[in-house]
């Protein structure tokens, strides 16, 4: 079914050599930052493109547990500039490859899993896709809007990443794990008509840097007790325009989650339609 298998490394532990401090010790310095909580989290990365490769290497360089990165698509030349992927990887699975790359970021022993296949795919293979947190960093509301209803659904907390067809603009929605709190129909009703991304869209290192960082953060936020006072941030790098940094409140009429019943089983297997195709951002 799949060209390429799934790739899975475990990552060693680099050790102190006066066993002192270990390599997570200036984090584990911040206020309310808790080491054990991100070590022993299992997370899921739906996206290996830009947004992943940063993700990915800043929760590598923390020292998450598990990390799982679902993406179907293949490495282009034109990734290059800002995703983490090499000229050899060109042609090749960007979950696996990625995966691969971001081996030499973990010092922390973080186990590593990509799979060559889209969320959707996953699901409809019956995958166990439970963990403590998920990051979706895809380009088309489909995707979105699947993992929203799947994981509202179970209460797993989702970590939604966004950059605006100018590659100006950030937006960073948490859907967080309780069912009295919006999911991602709430905060974006007019997504939840699927469009899909345009083929083409400008896209550079700055803009996912940024939105990567505050999305990190976020992951913190739901596993410890780094605060946050917000489920929805939007940044512009240009500056014309206003940031903005805010709780989007639950919609009692939302199509996407007024359906449903959280730790209700999951929809069937069989009952799924195919991949939707949830190409990276
Ligand atoms: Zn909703």
């Amino acid at each position: 079914m799949y060209s390429t298998s799934p790739v899975k490394i475990v990552t060693e532990k680099v050790a102190s050599p006066d066993q002192r401090f270990a390599v997570t010790h200036r984090q584990e310095l911040i206020a309310g930052f808790n080491q054990a909580s991100l070590t022993n989290a299992d997370g899921i990365m739906i996206g290996a493109g830009g947004i992943g490769s940063e993700i990915g290497e800043g929760l590598c360089r923390k020292a998450v547990g598990r990390l799982r990165i679902f993406d179907h698509d293949v490495v282009e030349h034109t990734n290059l500039n800002r995703q983490h992927f090499f000229a050899a990887d060109i042609g090749e699975n960007k979950a696996c490859c990625l995966v691969r790359n971001l081996a030499s970021h973990c010092h922390g022993g973080t186990t590593l899993e990509g799979y060559p296949m889209s969320f959707e795919d996953a699901l409809a293979l019956d995958m166990d896709m439970s963990a403590a947190f998920v990051v979706c960093g895809v380009d088309n509301s489909e995707a979105r809007v699947a993992a929203s209803r799947y994981y509202y659904r179970l209460g797993i907390p989702v970590i939604f990443i966004a950059v605006d067809m100018l590659a100006e603009c950030g937006h960073v929605f948490v859907q967080e794990s309780t069912p009295n709190t919006p999911c991602f129909g709430c905060a974006f009703p007019r997504s939840l008509a699927g469009r899909k991304a345009p083929c083409f869209v400008p896209s550079a290192k700055d803009i996912l840097k940024v939105t990567a960082g505050i999305a990190l953060y976020a992951v913190d936020s739901l596993l410890m007790d780094r605060h946050r006072n917000w489920n929805y941030r939007l940044h512009h790098l240009a500056g014309f325009a206003p940031d903005v940094l805010t709780t989007v409140g639950k919609d009692s009429k939302c199509a996407l989650c007024s359906s449903i019943q959280q730790g209700s089983p999951a929809v069937g297997a069989t009952t799924r339609r195919a991949s939707t195709g949830s190409a990276s951002l």
